[in-house]
């Protein structure tokens, strides 16, 4: 049975996956912890992306940008007058609403009011009587632009001229540096610069848990290629995006894609591809993959008066590279992992049921579990099996409880290995190894362990 949104959020609070931001000062609202859990798998979900599109990729290679950076980027990139949503409060309430996510939410989907005209949204509003969710009135201000960007002032004089902003995307550190990566890496077109990191939207409506927040991390490529090559590669880069969320073990059936209408497309974009996952609550975005041609470099290049043309080393043309831009959410992904993975299980042997969290095993926030059958006995022997385990695993000690337990909770965390010191152990120095999804146990002597957990994890 599919996960409600609550399910997930319970689940991610009892375990320690997620926990509400501030929550000591009564939270923040939509703001988001991640604890134990939650930041092992985050940094395996990040380290699987890097290896994927930068480290284990012969195209790309990757930077770390400033988050903060020169505030003509902004101007230049086109957010300082377009990164804004259709902002409209109810007066009654005080609620902020965005108008077309209002339209979206009324017709239940079915109709798509990004990208409409103020008159267009309030004339739908008014003929289809949309009531405020919140109170069910219907009294709105009118719709006024609301820039997402967080501002902030650097050093110590609040004036506009030491106005910036909080990268409301790691794309632009992308197009700012590269120039320098393509001097000191000797990279030819076609190449990408990837880059993961936190990005900042002032959103008007967030919600639905992780999905959308205020604060949030980025994984994102920008692949620069020669005009004319884009659209075969932009083909490549959805290809490889569907690809690489397949392997992290996503079922296929939740993965769909939405091309973006002709008429939809920015006017920099002659290409967009969402790959959407189906929440709790329907089909959304996972992660965004468009064709940008040379909008932003072409912009850089314009506001900062430098030559970002390439020069084509073999046929010494002279171009401004077309860009291919997959860019992913991590916290979205996480979501989507936990949504996948988390199932309820009737066990056929004991037939009791089981929470199990069915994540491929390089995601697991822990890989082993090392457990003292009974702690009175077993405790010292187990520590120092788990000494020599940490010594090449992720691994984690548990001697609270009965051993049953213990498994249970390995199983819902993920855990993909329980090695248990017991009375044998004592005697001839082996350990039983017991599988999650199996639930089988083997008994492998202490000196092999390593290297049994090794060619099992295949990492
Ligand atoms: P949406 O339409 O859902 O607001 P978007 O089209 O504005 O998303 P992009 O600008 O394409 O999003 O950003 C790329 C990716 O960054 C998204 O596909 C998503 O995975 C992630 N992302 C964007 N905004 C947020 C947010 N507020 N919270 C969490 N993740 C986000």
């Amino acid at each position: 049975m599919a996960n409600t949104l609550e399910q997930l959020l319970n689940y991610s609070k009892q375990y320690g996956f997620v926990f509400q931001g501030s929550e000591l000062y009564g939270g923040l609202a939509n703001s988001w912890d991640y604890g134990p859990l939650g930041v092992e798998l985050k940094n395996n979900l990040k380290a699987a992306w890097w290896k994927a599109f930068v480290t284990h990729n012969p195209y790309n290679t990757g930077i770390d940008s400033g988050i903060i950076l020169h505030s003509e980027t902004w101007i230049a990139s086109g957010h300082v007058k377009g990164f804004q949503d259709p902002l409209m409060d109810c007066k009654e309430c005080k609620t902020r609403h965005r108008a077309d996510k209002l339209i979206e939410l009324h017709s239940k989907g079915k109709v798509d009011a990004d990208g409409w005209s103020h008159e267009k949204m309030r004339e739908y509003i008014e003929i289809n009587k949309v009531k405020c969710p919140v109170c069910g009135n219907f009294n709105y201000t009118d719709i006024r632009n609301f820039n997402l960007m967080f501002k902030t002032h650097q050093g110590v004089l609040e004036d506009d001229k030491n106005l910036v902003y909080l990268r409301p995307e790691t794309a632009q550190g992308i197009f700012l540096d590269f120039k320098n990566v393509l001097r000191t890496s000797r990279k030819k077109i076609p190449f990408g610069i990837g880059q993961i990191g936190k990005s900042f939207r002032n959103e008007i409506t967030p919600g639905n848990f992780i999905f959308r927040t205020r604060e949030f991390e980025q994984m994102e490529l920008e692949f620069f290629c020669k005009p004319g090559t884009e659209l075969k590669w932009f083909d490549y880069w959805r290809s490889f995006a569907i690809d690489f969320l397949k392997t992290l073990g996503l079922s296929a059936d939740n993965l769909k894609l939405y091309d973006h209408p002709q008429e939809k497309l920015s006017f920099y974009s002659n290409a967009t591809t969402d790959i959407l996952y189906r929440y709790p609550w329907g089909f959304d975005e996972l992660w965004g993959i468009a064709s940008r041609t040379d909008y932003d470099l072409k912009q850089h290049q314009e506001h900062s008066k430098e030559n970002l043309e390439y020069l084509d080393p073999e046929t010494s043309e002279k171009y401004l590279p077309f860009v291919i831009e997959p860019s992913l959410g991590v916290e979205r992904l996480l979501l989507a992992i936990l949504n996948d993975a988390l199932v309820e299980e009737v066990v056929e042997q004991t037939n009791e049921s089981r929470t199990l969290l069915k994540i491929d095993k390089r995601l697991a926030p822990y890989k082993v579990a090392v457990l003292p059958l009974v702690k009175k006995y077993h405790q010292e022997k187990t520590e120092s099996v788990f000494e020599n385990v940490l010594k090449r695993h992720v691994a984690v000690y548990d001697d609270t409880g009965n051993i049953g337990r213990r498994y249970r909770r390995q199983d819902a965390i993920g855990t993909p290995y329980c090695v248990t010191i017991d009375n044998q152990t004592t005697e001839d120095d082996t350990v039983t190894v017991r599988d999650r999804d199996t639930m089988e146990q083997v008994r492998v002597p202490i000196g092999e362990l390593n290297q049994y957990l090794q060619s099992k994890l295949d990492l």
